[in-house]
């Protein structure tokens, strides 16, 4: 493994990055399942491509250097990279999420683990007090999303893994919204690490993968135990594209950010605008805290318009941004939480922690900006109530 001081070059240069065998600067795309043993027992390193792929192995060890951990595993999808974390805990055992939390894993507690008698509790991790009073003798695990979204909502990484280590609780932080370029989980005391790889690691809306890394050598067996025993694997080519896509994240994310930031100003002005949520405006819920844990906001953007705009007609009338589920890639997108990525959670508990049916969420591409604030504002225009 090789990081490097900054992380701008760790993307490039980190894990695996040059093919040991002809200097290939790619790792080439070992397609292939299983590979020639030279005798009983006489592997070269390889015996079957779930249990290893040089491919993927490049892509695990760039992810491991990047978030400073001990090892890294590759998924096909954030929710197969979930799934493998979360079978770390055993029948009887609960697992703290914040209120948040994105709805697939929600949806994955409450209707699949819950088969195997692992519950689940809706925690609050922006306050200590009342968090530390949400974990009961059967608590062994926290998932915390900082920025959680739809409404960014920033936990104190640091200061919820002191409290929750108190306690014995495996800290797991879902870094997607940050990646290891904003923010880095592990420096700020949790335990592993996951990643929809699909968003901003890819990058380019072109592949769906996940991602895991850990602190220690024991997770990283029990986790490399785990990827193999139930075969949620990432493909030597959807590895090869995460590994492309790596290589551009801290130029990609610059951009994403300087636009983030601009329109998330812009629309905290905005007349036709009731609330905007993003961790970079000084205003912002977690401001302070985001800011000590992170390099900045961030490019996610929630916001609400006021009663006499149809957001029906918003989505309709946008022309350059696209109304699509995910986030992160290069093209701008925007999202209706409460029927789209949030529609797996409840109503009634959409409504508790806040998500309205009047609430956008905007993935801000690295597009122009004149011509994003140009879309958005005929959008604007076109869906006011006369
Ligand atoms: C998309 C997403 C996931 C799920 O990842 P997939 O790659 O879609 O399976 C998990 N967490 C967050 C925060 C996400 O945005």
């Amino acid at each position: 493994m090789s990081s490097y001081k900054n992380t701008e070059t760790t993307l490039i240069h980190g894990g695996i990055s040059i093919d040991e065998r002809t200097g290939a600067v790619n790792i080439p795309i070992y397609q292939t399942s299983t590979y020639k043993q030279d005798g009983l027992g006489k592997m070269r390193g390889y015996e079957y491509s779930r249990t290893g792929n040089p491919t993927r192995e490049a892509l695990e060890a760039i992810i491991a250097d990047l978030e400073g951990g001990v090892a890294g595993f590759a998924f096909g999808s954030g929710m197969a990279a979930l799934t493998a974390v979360l079978s770390l805990l055993h029948s009887g055992d609960r697992v703290l999420i914040s209120s948040n939390v994105y709805g697939g894993t929600f949806r994955l507690l409450s209707k699949v683990f819950d088969h195997f008698n692992i519950t689940y509790t809706i925690a609050d991790t922006t306050d200590l007090a009342v968090y530390e009073s949400q974990i009961s003798s059967d608590v062994k695990a926290v998932i915390i999303e900082s920025p959680a979204n739809p409404l960014m909502t920033v936990t104190d990484i640091k200061a919820v893994a002191e409290v929750s280590h108190r306690h014995g609780l495996l800290v797991i932080v879902d870094n997607t919204f940050m990646t290891p370029y904003l923010q880095k989980p592990l420096e700020l005391g949790a335990d592993i690490v996951v990643h929809s790889a699909t968003k901003y690691l890819g990058g380019h809306s072109d592949v769906v993968s996940g991602l895991a890394v850990v602190n220690s050598k024991e997770l990283a067996e029990r986790i490399a135990f785990i990827q193999n025993s139930t075969g949620g694997v990432l493909g030597p080519f959807d590895s090869f594209l995460l590994i492309r896509g790596i290589k551009t994240l801290a130029v990609r994310m610059d951009r994403h950010v300087e636009n983030a930031e601009k329109i998330a100003k812009l629309l905290e002005d905005h007349k036709a605008v009731k609330n905007v949520y993003y961790p970079g405006l000084k205003s912002s819920q977690g401001y302070e805290i985001n800011r000590r844990q992170a390099k900045n906001g961030g490019a996610m953007i929630s916001f609400e318009l006021h009663e006499n705009y149809d957001i029906n007609t918003f989505f309709e009338s946008l022309e350059l941004v696209s109304l699509a589920e995910s986030l992160g890639g290069v093209e701008s997108l925007v999202c209706h939480p409460s029927s789209m990525t949030h529609a797996s959670i409840p109503a009634d508990i959409r409504k508790k922690v806040g998500i309205t049916d009047g609430l956008i969420r905007l993935s801000v591409g690295i597009e122009n900006i004149e011509d994003i604030i140009a879309d958005i504002e005929q959008a604007i225009a076109k869906s006011e109530r006369k």
